[in-house]
């Protein structure tokens, strides 16, 4: 559970955000917003600030982390993996019946919403980049479409198992260095899922992800985004918001659409990513102790019964979040789809 601490009033310094602005539009009129968020893994101790932008209405933490600070930041289970299993038969199963019953089908539905938005119905042998591609499992649904897929991660291993398992050609580079490795113009689609929300320099990243779209090329970044009705309602315990200090910024729909015109992209149009994967974000807002981390990381039982009660409110929250994301158009993770101009 999230607990928010108050520092004592004696010993509360004035609040002060300085030099820091906005990740998305650069503003520098930022409020607090969330104050004493702590790490919902409880991997990070201290407490951090979420500050609000009086332009856009992204948040960003203050004092925002280095790079150098973020690789402690994540514990060594993190993403899904079908590999999650380990050693344990029964957690073996259970990360199968997870890909099959949650997984999957979320990296099916992000896949047709890209392509729709795009106006493609086949791959054609077009050349797509997976920016922070992890161990490739969309990588797989976009080459069964008929792309030509690239990876690229930070993890030395993770770019190994893509080369030598999936034969997908992978790089190790972040996004400061990915230009150095392709040149420009070198991709039809950039996707990028959930890891704008993870890094220090959103608009660079955004910029060079322009620089390596063919003209014509599309850009898919999913993110969560901060003002969603089911941020609101969760407040500082969403679980977007204690994933800091691995978060280091939630956008609004608007931040997003300004860091993508400041790149240069024309038109930018916002789909809601799969309800089934909004519903997890509900299940794991209220079901706190279900995590990936403590329940595959762990060898305790509680973990996996708070896995299943969490399954069962996801289940029961997609009907809200088909609402939310369809008819209230304000959905908590959506793919941010931008074009560069050109190429007819
Ligand atoms: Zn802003």
């Amino acid at each position: 559970m999230t607990t928010l601490t108050a520092p004592e009033p004696a010993t509360l310094a004035p609040m002060t955000s300085g030099e820091a602005s906005c990740l998305y539009c650069c503003s520098h009129d930022l409020q607090p917003l969330y104050v004493g968020v702590q790490d919902r893994l409880g991997y990070v101790p201290g407490a951090r600030t979420f500050w609000q932008c009086g332009e856009c209405g992204s948040a960003v933490l203050v004092p925002l982390p280095t790079t150098a600070e973020l690789p402690a930041f994540y514990p060594p289970v993190y993403s899904f993996t079908l590999e999650l299993g380990g050693q344990s038969r029964f957690k073996r199963l259970l990360s199968r019946a997870e890909y099959h019953l949650f997984f999957r089908p979320q990296y099916t539905a992000q896949t047709r919403r890209v392509m729709r938005a795009c106006g493609w119905t086949r791959g054609d042998g077009k050349a797509l980049l997976d920016v922070g591609c992890g161990r490739g499992l969309r990588l797989l649904e976009f080459r069964r479409l008929g792309f030509q897929v690239h990876g690229l991660d930070v993890q030395p291993d993770v770019v190994r198992y893509l080369r030598d398992e999936l034969d997908i050609p992978a790089e190790c580079a972040d996004v400061s260095t990915m230009n150095q490795i392709h040149p420009p113009g070198s991709f039809d689609l950039i996707t990028t899922f959930f890891l704008i929300e993870h890094i220090p320099d959103v608009r660079a990243a955004i910029a060079g992800m322009f620089d390596l779209l063919r003209p014509g090329g599309w850009l898919a970044a999913a993110v969560p985004f901060i003002d969603a009705v089911q941020a609101r309602v969760f407040g500082s315990r969403w679980i977007n918001v204690t994933e800091a200090p691995r978060h280091l910024s939630l956008p609004t729909q608007a931040g997003m659409i300004a860091a993508c015109r400041a790149a240069g992209f024309g038109r930018v149009v916002i789909v809601p990513d799969s309800a089934l994967n909004c519903a997890g974000q509900v299940a794991s807002s209220l079901v706190t102790g279900a995590t990936l981390t403590h329940t595959y990381g762990q060898s305790r039982l509680r973990p996996l019964i708070a896995r299943a009660i969490g399954a069962g409110v996801m289940f029961a929250s997609v009907p809200w979040c088909l609402f939310e994301n369809t008819v209230l158009g304000r959905m908590s993770l959506g793919i941010v789809m931008a074009r560069k101009p050109g190429g007819g």
